[in-house]
């Protein structure tokens, strides 16, 4: 069971003295990351180990400080804070530059450097269908923080126009220097399904424990026959919108995969070394489970 502590707590225990590397956010609970970066640090028998810290707003600039301590690897920062250590670290990724967030601080030669390893986990488990995509059509729904990592991730795939669906099209700030990108209501989606080879759920709607949502009525389903359909949520593992794509051939891509190829991208920055997939996917069903 992952152990979840304030900052000062961490501070406080054992674990502040010896080598680590943190999740920070707020709430932290659900993470799974520490999980399945322990596994992946005793599988390669790295000395350091990765914990949870629930950070309030009060204790960010402690923190801050934190992060020059030499025992302070690196970290993967969640919601609400990817947005706030952009301005923190000395240098950032091209992603992070352009989605304007970072997910992942790393270190090198005492600097702290900004990552978005979110993008990369999205594209990771689309490059096998990367004929049906590049060049084509992409249906998005919800404009969130993950819509723009999910447009980033088209963009870089070669897709050629993305198509988001909001409650609030009007409101949308999603638009692109280099694709066609629209924005329209749930009442007009359908008319766009004909040249489109993705659907991607970028919204809460299916997530745990509400999961006999979608974003899809009952009556549109068979619109996703025979596409691709990738939902960004991974508990549960099958989502409703996945069941409905499943029950008309579509080919399905659940969250879990994306939360893996993240946090890979990740390890991989700090330590050189890749996940043990097979070994941490097993982990995160079973636990999810
Ligand atoms: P968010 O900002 O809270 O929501 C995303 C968008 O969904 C909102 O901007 C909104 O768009 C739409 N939405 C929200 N509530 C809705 C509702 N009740 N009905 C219809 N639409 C609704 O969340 P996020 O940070 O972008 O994350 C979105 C999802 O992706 C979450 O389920 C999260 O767990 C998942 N995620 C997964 C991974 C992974 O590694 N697998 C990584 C990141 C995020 P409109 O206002 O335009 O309708």
């Amino acid at each position: 069971m992952t152990m979840i502590l304030s900052f000062n707590e961490f501070k406080k225990s054992e674990y502040s003295r010896n080598p680590h590397f943190l999740v920070i956010g707020n709430p932290i609970g659900h993470s799974l990351s520490p999980l399945m970066h322990q596994a992946a640090l005793d599988f390669h028998d790295i000395n350091a180990q990765y914990h949870a810290v629930d950070l309030a707003q009060a204790d960010i600039t402690d923190f801050i400080g934190w992060l020059n301590r030499d025992e302070f690897l690196g970290c993967n920062i969640t919601i609400p804070y990817k947005n706030q250590f952009i301005k923190v670290v000395d240098h950032i990724d091209s992603y992070s530059s352009e989605a304007g967030v970072i997910n992942t601080i790393a270190k090198s030669d005492h600097k702290l450097i900004g990552h978005n390893t979110d993008i990369h986990g999205f594209t990771s488990p689309l490059l096998q269908y990367i004929d049906q995509i590049e060049g084509g059509r992409v249906i998005v729904f919800g404009t969130g923080g993950a819509a723009k990592a999910v447009k980033i991730g088209l963009e870089d795939l070669g897709v050629e126009e993305i198509i988001f669906v909001s409650r609030t099209p009007e409101k949308s700030n999603l638009n692109s220097d280099h694709i066609w990108v629209e924005t329209v209501s749930y009442d007009q989606w359908q008319s766009y399904v004909d040249e489109t080879s993705m659907f991607v759920n970028t919204t809460p709607l299916g997530m745990s424990p509400n999961i006999g949502r979608s974003p899809i009525s009952e009556f549109d389903g068979k619109l996703l026959g025979k596409k691709i359909c990738y939902d960004l949520i991974y508990n549960p593992i099958q989502t409703k919108f996945l069941k409905q794509a499943d029950e008309f051939g579509a080919i399905t891509i659940n969250g879990l995969d994306m939360l893996i190829m993240q946090g890979n991208r990740s390890f991989e920055i700090w330590t050189g070394k890749t996940f043990p997939l097979d070994r941490i996917k097993k982990l995160l069903i079973n636990t999810l489970k």
